[in-house]
């Protein structure tokens, strides 16, 4: 399968648009803007313009979908990395049209959509609530408990084929399990939970992480740990370098991303909801 993501949990990504504004503590240290930055877009904040693309750009899902029919399979689709999909600008709306028509038209693609503005996704689709389409699916940050409190109970009012949470950076311990108990049908299928990663990162206590896994397991959800990040557990390295911070009586050390890597209690959690 042709894959353009280095994301673990997806086969591609798209972007409509380029360039964002921040709403909540997990994009402090926005890596697609320092991204954006460092290709030379001004197109952070809302002064700044956002940053549109060709048709060449926009053919590129179809292609995917072409790949994905002839091989009879399926083919996930990050979207979006570089933005976000509902966020309020006049000048967005014609991009975000364009994006669902194209989800109409690649029905082997499973779109993935992830947003920190949740609140704004019924006024923003063109489909009603009962009449999602079977190929996309939506998801919410929540990077502390605060953030689940307000962006959980909307994702679970929506009736989409599959709901996710990113909780990455994973910035406090977070407790679902009211939530997910609330509703017989709408449940949460999918947890993604990472730390975060570059030179300014807030680390993550392991036992935030633990605990996320733990519900996951009890709730019977989907769970994939993405990154330790920039810190990783003390405990879990060989050599004593590099600089440590105590958080929560737990010792981390600032090893980077790749060294860190993606373990837990001695296994790699990469699993996915039941309908992909
Ligand atoms: S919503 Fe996402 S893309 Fe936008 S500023 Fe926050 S982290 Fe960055």
């Amino acid at each position: 399968m042709a894959r353009n993501s280095k994301i673990e949990w997806t086969h591609n990504t798209f972007n409509p648009w380029w360039g964002c504004s921040k709403v909540s503590p997990a994009c402090k240290n926005c890596y697609a803007e320092t991204w954006a930055k460092r290709v030379g877009n001004n197109i952070w904040g809302k002064e700044n313009p956002r940053r549109f693309f060709t048709d060449k750009h926009w053919k590129e899902p179809l292609k995917w979908q072409r790949e994905a029919e002839n091989n009879s399979e399926r083919t996930r689709v990050f979207c979006a990395s570089m933005a976000d999909v509902f966020e309020r600008r006049a000048e967005l709306n014609e991009h975000r049209n364009r994006l669902w028509e194209l989800v109409y038209r690649t029905p082997s693609l499973d779109w993935l959509i992830l947003t920190k503005r949740p609140q704004n996704i019924e006024g923003m689709v063109p489909w009603d609530n009962n009449n999602w389409p079977n190929n996309v699916w939506i998801g919410t940050t929540v990077e502390n408990q605060k953030w689940a409190d307000f962006r959980l109970p909307i994702l679970l009012n929506l009736n989409a084929k599959v709901r996710f949470l990113s909780c990455e950076p994973l910035l406090g311990e977070i407790d679902i399990t009211s939530y997910n108990a609330a509703s017989d049908t709408n449940k949460i299928d999918w947890i993604i939970a990472g730390g975060e990663s570059g030179p300014h990162s807030r680390p993550m206590n392991p036992n935030w992480v633990r605990s996320l896994r733990d519900q996951c397991i009890n709730e019977e959800i989907a769970f994939h740990f993405k990154q330790w990040g920039h810190w990783s557990p003390h405990s879990l390295l060989t050599s004593t370098q590099k600089k440590t911070i105590t958080i929560e009586d737990t010792e981390m050390t600032a090893t980077g991303k790749k060294a860190s890597g993606r373990t837990l209690d001695g296994r790699i959690w990469d699993e996915l909801p039941s309908s992909a």
